[in-house]
């Protein structure tokens, strides 16, 4: 557990990031960022970075969860996919704001760790699937909010397609091991509309389902 000073300094170090929004700041003080890291770096939980979990990937740094968060705009009706469990960090975060939240990962033994996490905390509105998430979840389309936590060249399509007009998607863009950008997707009655948000680093989005 966190002691009372290293929760303090972590909220700190996320506002001080621009993350202001009292909701997205409650729903992260609600979730225990050890819990989704081993015991090798759980007394690290606090430390505003990102730190290695299962399978070479990283738990996200907690000021960029609660910039994404942010930008997402999450409302409590909402039904929201996340592409990247992981250790289903975020996921948490998210489950505390909205309905409904479907989170897909390519890794099998990350997806169970996200389950027995989740279950852990009784967190009962998440669905986690082993899957490609780069091709959505279309049995539960549409969704009014995606968040995809590995970086993509561009928007997948097909998520783009499963989003519902008036919805919207963070994404972050570009090369993996280059500079990349934090963009929001709103689907509108006649297209789509593209802002930057801001540079960030992520994981690439990779092909197929490891079953390890
Ligand atoms: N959201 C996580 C961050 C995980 S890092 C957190 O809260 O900490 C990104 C994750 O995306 C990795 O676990 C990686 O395995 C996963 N990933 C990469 N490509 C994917 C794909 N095509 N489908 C599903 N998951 C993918």
């Amino acid at each position: 557990m966190a002691t009372p000073e290293e929760v303090i300094r972590l909220q700190l170090a996320v506002r001080a990031r621009g993350v202001t929004d009292l909701r997205v700041l409650m729903a992260m003080e609600r979730v225990d960022r050890a819990r989704f890291l081993s015991e090798t770096f759980a007394a690290r939980a606090y430390e505003d970075v990102p730190l290695p979990i299962a399978g070479g990937q990283t738990i996200s740094q907690p000021s960029i969860v609660g910039q994404m968060t942010q930008a997402l705009d999450v409302q409590p009706r909402d039904k929201v996919l996340e592409v990247g469990t992981g250790t289903g960090y975020q996921a948490a975060v998210l489950s505390h704001l909205a309905r409904r939240v479907y989170t897909v990962e390519r890794h099998r033994a990350l997806t169970r760790a996200a389950q027995v996490n989740h279950q852990a905390l009784g967190l009962s509105n998440i669905t986690q699937i082993t899957a490609d998430g780069s091709f959505g979840l279309p049995e539960q389309a549409p969704f009014d909010r995606i968040l995809v936590t590995a970086a993509a060249e561009d928007p997948p399509g097909p998520l783009l397609a499963q989003l519902r007009i008036g919805g919207s998607m963070v994404v972050p863009v570009g090369v993996s091991d280059h500079v990349q950008t934090l963009i929001k997707v709103t689907r509108t009655d006649g297209g789509y509309e593209y802002d930057e948000l801001s540079p960030v680093r992520f994981v690439p989005l990779v092909e197929g389902v490891e079953h390890d």
